[in-house]
């Protein structure tokens, strides 16, 4: 099928031409159908078709991700040198200050890394002893050192 050869459907309304959306005429595009155009368009496609082909070419959050190397924030940072030695005040570049000062020191975000079972186990008793450290101490508040917090398991 040759694609120059498509003739797509259209119709002219008060000296309007409207020719319906290549995407729709395919099936791809479940728009209005028709777009007013000019009396040499061969094809067609809606605002809605176009604007998703450009959100698949350019996704995103590919767009909103930019790796910097630089932490999130570092722009609120009251002083912040990049690997580089670029300064930055609040997020303000300080060209004078430029390889004065050593990098930042970025602490990485621990990657949550597939924890074993073993250490799974290990964190949830941990964080059940915080628990119950911590509701303890709260009893022990209320009811005025009394010692009857022996049932606080479960
Ligand atoms: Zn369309």
């Amino acid at each position: 099928m040759k694609k120059e050869k498509t003739e797509y459907p259209e119709y002219t309304e008060k000296g309007v031409r409207y020719m319906m959306c290549e995407s729709h005429y395919y099936m791809k595009c479940n728009c209005g159908g028709y777009v007013a155009v000019d009396e040499d368009t061969v094809s067609v496609r809606c605002s809605t078709d176009v604007l998703r082909t450009m959100l698949n070419m350019f996704p995103l959050e590919e767009k909103a991700y930019k790796p910097t190397g630089r932490p999130a924030g570092w722009h609120w940072m009251s002083e912040f040198v990049d690997k580089d030695g670029n300064v930055f005040h609040k997020g303000k570049e300080q060209p004078k200050l430029k390889g004065t000062l050593s990098p930042t020191k970025i602490t990485p975000k621990k990657k949550t890394k597939r924890r074993t079972k073993e250490q799974i186990l290990i964190d949830r008793h941990n964080k059940k002893k915080a628990v119950l450290k911590k509701a303890r101490k709260k009893k022990m508040k209320v009811t005025d050192e009394r010692t009857e917090i022996t049932h606080t398991t479960r």
